[in-house]
């Protein structure tokens, strides 16, 4: 329900005008709405996550800096366990963020159109925002605007949520080196990209660079909510001091320390979805789409005609589910659409294909 008047009015001053969160979820027989792994978890995975989740005492508290999660993750990425915070999805890592550098008096800048969450968690502790736009051809950064900026806090997203496209890794680091501000690279999606486009090997030298992965995406694990930052030892305890102790619970532990040690058997679904990202490029390019931005990522942007009237008839008409991101800055009758498995993408490109059609007379 909406917040009544009288409930808003004894709200925080900076979190009058807010509503819960609304994710557009409907029921619907394919939902490429969220960017998750819609692939099935490797067989070998998942008779290890059952052992392992069927093992696990609930009657202790966690432990609350997910210490054997944390000292797995520094070994993936070549870092030590203090460099590392895990955090219940990379959404609280956001927060603790904005918790801990922001507040009044502070200023993040928002490279749009990208993540909503950040602008939103921004202001829920009364963190001023600074928007800088995009260049609407290619979604690519003005690094001289950035700079201009007397930032505290700056969030570069590469892969971008929802444009797909990757930062130039060089200006990054050459604003990294530059800046005052907190420099924040959200890697939620790196995996569909190329690990050699992580900035992560560079938090050893620039102590203002944090980078944040998830368990949600490549890993199929959103709904266990593991994600974590990778930094400088200092930052991670100032982000230690402010965090909720038991935040993530010992089930999300344990599957995410499974996930973690098999690893290696998500690589072939990882390919598979690259595989099903081009191939779903060129098909829906060829339905008559006004424009398939390229990406590199596990999700398409894709402007159409009458796009969110395309997105109603595909969850009405077809049972499919996909985002409408056509309010953002610069993405007039843009949809947001994930790569499924084969037989959903099939589908998917079938319903845009009939759709498209319609709107094109
Ligand atoms: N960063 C970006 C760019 C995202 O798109 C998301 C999820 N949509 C997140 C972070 C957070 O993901 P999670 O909380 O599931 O780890």
């Amino acid at each position: 329900m909406e917040i009544p008047a009288t409930i808003a009015a004894r709200m925080q001053p900076c979190l009058q005008g807010l509503e819960p969160y609304d994710p557009g979820f409907s029921a619907c027989d394919i939902n490429v709405s969220a960017n998750e792994n819609n692939l099935p978890v490797p067989p070998t995975v998942r008779s290890a996550l059952d052992a392992a989740l069927a093992s696990t005492p609930l009657n202790r508290y966690p432990d609350p800096l997910s210490n054997e999660l944390r000292a797995k993750i520094a070994a993936r990425h070549g870092v030590a366990p203090e460099n590392v915070l895990v955090t219940n999805g990379g959404d609280e890592a956001l927060f603790l963020l904005f918790l801990a550098f922001g507040g009044p008096g502070r200023t993040l800048v928002d490279i749009q159109p990208t993540f909503s969450v950040y602008a939103l968690y921004a202001s829920m502790v009364g963190t001023s925002v600074e928007t800088v736009l995009r260049d609407p051809s290619d979604f690519s950064i003005d690094w001289d605007a950035l700079a201009a900026i007397d930032a505290d806090l700056t969030i570069v997203t590469t892969p971008n949520n929802p444009t797909a496209n990757l930062a130039d890794k060089d200006a990054l680091l050459g604003y990294v080196a530059t800046t005052d501000a907190l420099v924040l690279s959200d890697e939620a999606y790196m995996e569909f990209a190329d690990e050699d486009l992580s900035v992560i090997p560079e938090i050893e030298c620039h102590p203002n660079l944090i980078v944040l992965r998830t368990l949600s995406k490549a890993f199929g694990l959103a709904g266990a909510r593991i994600g974590y930052l990778l930094a400088d030892a200092g930052i991670v305890s100032a982000l230690s001091a402010v965090r909720q102790p038991y935040s993530v619970n010992v089930l999300s532990q344990a599957a995410a320390s499974v996930v973690l040690d098999l690893r290696g058997e998500y690589g072939a679904g990882i390919e598979l979805i690259k595989k099903e990202r081009a191939r779903m490029a060129a098909a829906l390019a060829a339905t008559g789409c006004i424009e398939v931005f390229p990406s590199s990522s596990n999700f398409l942007l894709v402007r159409m005609r009458e796009g969110s009237k395309v997105r109603a008839r595909l969850r009405d008409e077809f049972s499919i589910l996909v985002r409408d991101v056509s309010a953002m800055p610069e993405l007039e009758n843009c949809l947001r659409i994930t790569v499924g498995t084969p037989e959903e993408n099939d589908r998917i490109i079938q319903a845009v294909s009939t759709l498209s059609k319609e709107y094109a007379s």
